[in-house]
Protein backbone atom coordinates (compact mmCIF):
# COMPACT_ATOMS: atom_id res chain seq x y z
CA UNK A 1 0.00 0.00 0.00
CA UNK A 2 3.10 2.36 0.87
CA UNK A 3 5.99 1.94 0.51
CA UNK A 4 9.35 4.38 1.46
CA UNK A 5 12.52 3.56 -0.40
CA UNK A 6 15.58 5.47 1.13
CA UNK A 7 13.96 8.35 1.36
CA UNK A 8 15.50 11.49 2.45
CA UNK A 9 14.23 15.27 2.70
CA UNK A 10 17.21 17.82 3.56
CA UNK A 11 17.08 21.86 4.23
CA UNK A 12 20.47 23.06 3.06
CA UNK A 13 22.20 21.44 5.22
CA UNK A 14 20.45 20.11 7.61
CA UNK A 15 18.87 16.38 7.41
CA UNK A 16 14.65 16.23 8.63
CA UNK A 17 14.89 12.95 6.89
CA UNK A 18 17.82 10.43 6.28
CA UNK A 19 17.95 7.28 4.24
CA UNK A 20 14.07 6.41 5.11
CA UNK A 21 12.98 3.15 4.58
CA UNK A 22 9.24 1.74 4.99
CA UNK A 23 6.60 -0.54 3.87
CA UNK A 24 3.16 -0.41 5.41
CA UNK A 25 0.51 -3.14 4.15
CA UNK A 26 -3.03 -1.69 3.66
CA UNK A 27 -5.63 -1.97 6.67
CA UNK A 28 -2.82 -1.41 8.87
CA UNK A 29 -2.44 0.36 11.86
CA UNK A 30 0.82 2.30 12.37
CA UNK A 31 2.33 4.05 15.15
CA UNK A 32 5.37 6.39 14.22
CA UNK A 33 6.93 7.43 17.47
CA UNK A 34 9.42 9.85 18.15
CA UNK A 35 10.29 12.77 20.52
CA UNK A 36 10.12 16.37 19.15
CA UNK A 37 11.68 17.47 16.36
CA UNK A 38 12.61 13.90 14.87
CA UNK A 39 11.08 14.13 11.73
CA UNK A 40 7.40 12.94 12.56
CA UNK A 41 5.59 15.90 10.76
CA UNK A 42 7.72 15.86 7.80
CA UNK A 43 7.39 12.49 6.82
CA UNK A 44 3.60 12.51 6.96
CA UNK A 45 3.71 15.76 4.75
CA UNK A 46 6.10 13.77 2.66
CA UNK A 47 3.23 10.95 2.42
CA UNK A 48 0.26 13.52 1.82
CA UNK A 49 2.26 15.14 -0.92
CA UNK A 50 2.84 18.77 0.95
CA UNK A 51 6.12 18.29 0.33
CA UNK A 52 8.45 16.24 -1.95
CA UNK A 53 11.57 14.69 -0.83
CA UNK A 54 15.23 15.22 -1.75
CA UNK A 55 16.09 11.87 -2.64
CA UNK A 56 13.90 8.68 -2.50
CA UNK A 57 10.73 6.96 -3.87
CA UNK A 58 7.21 7.17 -2.33
CA UNK A 59 4.82 4.87 -3.74
CA UNK A 60 1.43 4.60 -2.86
CA UNK A 61 -1.47 2.18 -4.65
CA UNK A 62 1.77 2.41 -7.12
CA UNK A 63 1.84 5.99 -8.12
CA UNK A 64 5.15 7.20 -6.91
CA UNK A 65 3.88 10.61 -5.82
CA UNK A 66 7.76 11.75 -5.21
CA UNK A 67 7.54 12.43 -9.31
CA UNK A 68 3.90 13.20 -9.91
CA UNK A 69 3.31 17.06 -10.52
CA UNK A 70 1.62 19.46 -7.78
CA UNK A 71 -1.51 19.42 -9.36
CA UNK A 72 -2.01 15.60 -10.02
CA UNK A 73 -0.86 15.24 -6.11
CA UNK A 74 -3.64 17.46 -4.91
CA UNK A 75 -6.16 15.05 -6.54
CA UNK A 76 -4.47 11.88 -5.09
CA UNK A 77 -4.64 13.80 -2.21
CA UNK A 78 -7.97 14.51 -2.19
CA UNK A 79 -8.89 10.97 -3.19
CA UNK A 80 -6.71 8.96 -1.03
CA UNK A 81 -5.26 10.96 1.67
CA UNK A 82 -7.44 12.24 4.83
CA UNK A 83 -5.02 14.66 6.98
CA UNK A 84 -5.62 15.16 10.74
CA UNK A 85 -3.76 18.30 11.62
CA UNK A 86 -2.44 18.86 15.05
CA UNK A 87 -3.79 22.25 15.17
CA UNK A 88 -6.98 21.78 13.49
CA UNK A 89 -7.00 24.48 10.79
CA UNK A 90 -10.71 25.43 11.11
CA UNK A 91 -12.26 27.96 9.91
CA UNK A 92 -13.96 29.40 13.54
CA UNK A 93 -16.60 31.53 11.55
CA UNK A 94 -17.35 28.63 9.31
CA UNK A 95 -20.04 26.55 10.77
CA UNK A 96 -19.50 22.67 10.90
CA UNK A 97 -21.12 21.71 8.02
CA UNK A 98 -18.77 24.65 6.38
CA UNK A 99 -15.83 24.08 7.27
CA UNK A 100 -16.27 20.02 5.78
CA UNK A 101 -18.08 21.49 2.97
CA UNK A 102 -14.47 22.68 1.92
CA UNK A 103 -13.21 19.55 1.71
CA UNK A 104 -16.15 18.61 -1.17
CA UNK A 105 -15.52 22.00 -3.28
CA UNK A 106 -14.96 21.31 -7.06
CA UNK A 107 -15.72 17.67 -7.50
CA UNK A 108 -19.32 18.41 -9.10
CA UNK A 109 -21.84 16.80 -6.44
CA UNK A 110 -24.74 17.93 -6.21
CA UNK A 111 -26.31 19.40 -2.57
CA UNK A 112 -28.34 16.13 -1.77
CA UNK A 113 -24.79 13.88 -1.76
CA UNK A 114 -22.57 16.70 -0.16
CA UNK A 115 -25.19 16.75 3.06
CA UNK A 116 -25.30 12.61 2.89
CA UNK A 117 -22.05 12.31 3.29
CA UNK A 118 -21.20 15.42 5.84
CA UNK A 119 -23.34 13.56 8.30
CA UNK A 120 -22.04 10.69 7.65
CA UNK A 121 -18.52 12.20 8.57
CA UNK A 122 -19.96 13.17 11.23
CA UNK A 123 -22.03 10.42 12.29
CA UNK A 124 -18.82 8.18 12.69
CA UNK A 125 -17.21 10.94 15.26
CA UNK A 126 -20.26 11.35 17.08
CA UNK A 127 -20.57 15.22 16.32
CA UNK A 128 -24.14 14.80 13.65
CA UNK A 129 -25.96 17.19 16.06
CA UNK A 130 -23.26 19.79 15.67
CA UNK A 131 -24.11 20.46 12.00
CA UNK A 132 -25.02 24.13 12.39
CA UNK A 133 -22.78 25.01 15.58
CA UNK A 134 -19.90 27.46 14.79
CA UNK A 135 -16.70 26.57 15.33
CA UNK A 136 -15.56 28.81 17.82
CA UNK A 137 -18.38 27.71 20.17
CA UNK A 138 -17.10 24.10 19.98
CA UNK A 139 -14.67 22.54 22.66
CA UNK A 140 -11.28 21.21 21.96
CA UNK A 141 -12.09 18.02 21.84
CA UNK A 142 -15.59 18.83 19.61
CA UNK A 143 -13.12 20.54 17.24
CA UNK A 144 -10.69 17.76 16.65
CA UNK A 145 -13.76 15.27 16.16
CA UNK A 146 -14.94 17.72 13.11
CA UNK A 147 -10.96 17.98 11.45
CA UNK A 148 -11.39 13.86 11.97
CA UNK A 149 -14.67 13.87 9.42
CA UNK A 150 -13.25 16.11 7.46
CA UNK A 151 -10.44 13.47 6.83
CA UNK A 152 -13.04 11.24 6.65
CA UNK A 153 -15.81 12.86 4.21
CA UNK A 154 -14.15 11.97 0.92
CA UNK A 155 -13.94 8.39 2.25
CA UNK A 156 -9.62 8.27 2.15
CA UNK A 157 -7.92 4.66 1.96
CA UNK A 158 -5.18 6.50 3.66
CA UNK A 159 -5.82 8.70 7.31
CA UNK A 160 -3.04 10.23 9.19
CA UNK A 161 -3.31 11.79 12.31
CA UNK A 162 -0.58 14.46 12.75
CA UNK A 163 -0.38 14.56 17.28
CA UNK A 164 -3.90 14.38 17.66
CA UNK A 165 -3.85 14.12 21.42
CA UNK A 166 -1.52 16.89 21.89
CA UNK A 167 -4.54 19.48 22.35
CA UNK A 168 -6.98 17.16 24.03
CA UNK A 169 -7.77 16.02 27.88
CA UNK A 170 -7.87 12.55 29.42
CA UNK A 171 -11.46 11.68 29.00
CA UNK A 172 -10.89 12.91 24.74
CA UNK A 173 -7.48 11.16 24.50
CA UNK A 174 -10.30 8.15 25.13
CA UNK A 175 -12.93 9.59 22.87
CA UNK A 176 -9.93 9.44 20.17
CA UNK A 177 -9.35 6.29 20.77
CA UNK A 178 -12.66 5.33 20.63
CA UNK A 179 -12.70 6.56 17.07
CA UNK A 180 -9.60 5.40 15.73
CA UNK A 181 -10.69 2.18 17.03
CA UNK A 182 -13.85 1.99 15.15
CA UNK A 183 -12.41 2.95 12.02
CA UNK A 184 -10.53 0.32 11.71
CA UNK A 185 -13.16 -1.44 11.00
CA UNK A 186 -14.03 0.38 7.64
CA UNK A 187 -10.50 -1.02 5.56
CA UNK A 188 -8.48 2.39 6.27
CA UNK A 189 -4.84 2.50 6.47
CA UNK A 190 -4.02 4.23 9.23
CA UNK A 191 -0.08 5.78 10.84
CA UNK A 192 -0.45 8.34 13.96
CA UNK A 193 2.78 10.37 14.50
CA UNK A 194 2.44 10.52 18.07
CA UNK A 195 4.87 10.61 21.59
CA UNK A 196 2.15 9.66 23.81
CA UNK A 197 2.28 7.06 25.32
CA UNK A 198 -1.92 6.30 25.42
CA UNK A 199 -1.91 4.90 21.80
CA UNK A 200 -0.61 2.02 23.37
CA UNK A 201 -4.51 1.11 24.51
CA UNK A 202 -4.97 0.62 21.15
CA UNK A 203 -6.78 -2.25 20.78
CA UNK A 204 -4.71 -3.94 17.66
CA UNK A 205 -1.81 -1.93 16.41
CA UNK A 206 0.34 -3.66 13.41
CA UNK A 207 3.38 -1.52 13.44
CA UNK A 208 5.32 0.42 15.19
CA UNK A 209 7.94 2.85 14.09
CA UNK A 210 10.56 4.81 16.21
CA UNK A 211 12.85 7.74 14.88
CA UNK A 212 14.88 9.76 15.77
CA UNK A 213 16.92 12.67 14.46
CA UNK A 214 15.55 11.85 10.96
CA UNK A 215 16.40 8.37 11.31
CA UNK A 216 14.05 5.19 12.03
CA UNK A 217 15.99 3.65 15.00
CA UNK A 218 13.73 0.88 15.80
CA UNK A 219 10.53 -0.72 14.28
P1 LIG B 1 8.43 16.38 14.57
O1 LIG B 1 7.14 16.42 13.86
O2 LIG B 1 8.88 15.00 14.92
O3 LIG B 1 8.44 17.26 15.78
P2 LIG B 1 9.43 17.76 12.22
O4 LIG B 1 9.25 16.80 11.11
O5 LIG B 1 8.45 18.85 12.35
O6 LIG B 1 9.58 16.95 13.60
O7 LIG B 1 10.85 18.42 12.09
C1 LIG B 1 12.07 17.66 11.98
C2 LIG B 1 13.23 18.62 11.86
O8 LIG B 1 13.20 19.25 10.59
C3 LIG B 1 13.21 19.73 12.90
O9 LIG B 1 14.52 19.96 13.34
C4 LIG B 1 12.68 20.91 12.14
O10 LIG B 1 13.16 22.12 12.67
C5 LIG B 1 13.21 20.65 10.73
N1 LIG B 1 12.32 21.23 9.69
C6 LIG B 1 11.05 20.86 9.44
N2 LIG B 1 10.52 21.59 8.42
C7 LIG B 1 11.51 22.44 8.04
C8 LIG B 1 11.60 23.47 7.04
N3 LIG B 1 10.58 23.76 6.22
N4 LIG B 1 12.77 24.13 6.93
C9 LIG B 1 13.83 23.85 7.73
N5 LIG B 1 13.81 22.90 8.69
C10 LIG B 1 12.67 22.20 8.85
MG1 LIG C 1 5.39 17.33 14.38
Amino acid sequence: MIKLTNITKYYDDFYALKNINIDIKADSLTLLKGISGSGKSTLLSLLAGFIKPSEGKIVIDSINIAKTPDLHTSKFRRNIIGFVHQNFYLFNELNVYENIMIALLNQNMGNKIITIKIVDALKSVDMDKYLNQKVSTLSGGQKQRVTIARALVNSPKILLFDEPSANLDYHNKMLLLNIINKLRQNNTTIIIATHDEIFNKLDTIDNIIHIDKGTIIDR
